[in-house]
């Protein structure tokens, strides 16, 4: 049987209207709940509690904190994702309006995380709550993320989900900003320690040891001529790195036993751990310099330690991929239009699903780029309640693109 889309995005949007009222009390609620990486705890709760009033037919906190809704019974999952930590405020005297106090001004809500990415919560909450209202057709369960730990480690607490709870997502879909255009990708991340090893000696007699800053000198050099040939890629252009970090023993009176080196590196899709630290070795290792990828150390808000290692790969949804068709089309059937489609300047949780663990992933989110960690941060209330039909559609033309 054919579906009317046109019919349906009219079922879509009266929905939407009726609704909108709760969504913008939720994400008003969020924005005034404090929620840092690792203090999730409240934000998560409050989401629970509006996933239980709306009737989703699951609700759960997983191992790693995450607030977690399904709608449906299908065993092929649909993913949603938009997380719940904000970054920290630096100033909050260059806030027009206290960050924690939403204040809604000409349609537009602001406040602390409204922009990154509670702006993205409150609507992939109600969309997937539409869906089930509207009873509309399709095979796939729709499960939605209130995501923990984004702002500090990308990507820790959606590994947690899939590897160590068991969920298997067919596809996901990030809320992060977009501007109500479709995202297919980011440059990866990574963080790289370079370190030689002397030997320690009273600063008295230095002829008695061997110092690792003097050591370390050519290897720094080494190391920065290594952006003039970084990987390129067509859409992201060349990858580069910057040396952030040196540390030492903090001993001023003696000659250094040791000296490390960070780099930060800004990657291209495609690489991984093993091409990074092999293209350092290559470059280090005639100085007798050593190389690592350290740990990045990760507590949820559960108690629990997600420590891996700080490295977030880079990824790209291919141009003629399902899931970017499926998203097209639903932007079609709602607003008539193309949308536009692009790629993101920061890293998101897609460095888990897309980057580490392939499963198709797509961007698209009612926040706007520009306002992301800034005072100015804010949401325009009419392109949230758009993202919502556009979240309460997809799960249609996903599942007839996939037939
Ligand atoms: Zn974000």
């Amino acid at each position: 049987m054919a579906i009317n889309y046109s019919e349906l995005a009219k079922q879509v949007e009266a929905a939407s209207q009726s609704l909108n009222d709760g969504m913008v009390k939720f994400l008003g609620d969020l924005i005034s709940i404090r929620s840092y990486t690792g203090e999730e705890t409240p934000a998560v709760e409050r989401t629970l509690q509006e996933m239980r009033n709306l009737g989703y037919d699951e609700v759960w906190m997983d191992t790693a904190g995450n607030a977690l809704g399904r709608i449906g019974t299908g065993n092929k999952i649909i993913l949603y994702n938009a997380h719940l930590d904000h970054n920290e405020i630096t100033d909050e005297r260059e806030w027009p309006h206290p960050p924690l106090q939403p204040v809604i001004e000409d349609g537009v809500m602001y406040g602390l995380g409204a922009s990154d990415c509670k702006g993205g919560v409150a609507p992939i909450v109600y969309g997937a709550a539409i869906f089930k209202k509207l009873n509309l057709p399709s095979d796939y369960s729709v499960v939605v993320m209130g995501a923990t730990l984004e702002e500090d480690a990308e990507g820790f607490a959606l590994r947690s989900l899939v590897e160590r709870d068991g969920l298997k997502p067919e596809v996901v879909l990030l809320a992060e900003a977009t501007d109500l255009t479709l995202r297919r990708g980011h440059r990866g991340r990574c963080e790289v320690r370079v370190r030689v090893s002397g030997k320690a000696a009273h600063a008295s007699s230095p002829e008695l040891g061997d110092n690792a800053i003097l050591k370390m000198v050519p290897v720094i050099e080494a190391v920065e001529k290594m952006n003039k040939d970084m990987p390129s890629h067509s859409l992201f252009g060349k990858g580069n790195q910057v040396i952030s970090l040196i540390n030492g023993p903090h001993t001023p009176n003696s000659v250094p036993s040791w000296c490390e080196i960070t780099v930060d590196r800004r990657m291209v899709p495609g690489e991984t751990m093993e091409s990074i630290t092999e293209s350092f070795r290559k470059v280090v290792a005639p100085f007798g310099a050593e190389v690592y990828i350290p740990e990045q150390p990760v507590k949820t808000h559960t108690g629990i330690n997600l420590d891996g290692p700080s490295f977030y790969p880079g990824w790209l949804l291919p141009e003629d991929a399902p899931l970017l068709e499926a998203g097209k089309k639903t932007f079609h059937a709602l607003w008539g239009e193309e949308p536009h489609v692009n790629i993101w300047r920061f890293s998101t949780d897609g460095t888990y699903s897309a980057g580490a663990a392939g499963i198709p992933t797509l961007g698209f989110g009612p926040e706007e780029e520009k306002y992301v960690h800034t005072p100015q941060d804010q949401v325009n209330l009419e392109k949230v309640r758009k993202a919502a039909m556009f979240y309460a559609l997809f799960p249609v033309l996903y599942a007839a693109q996939m037939g």
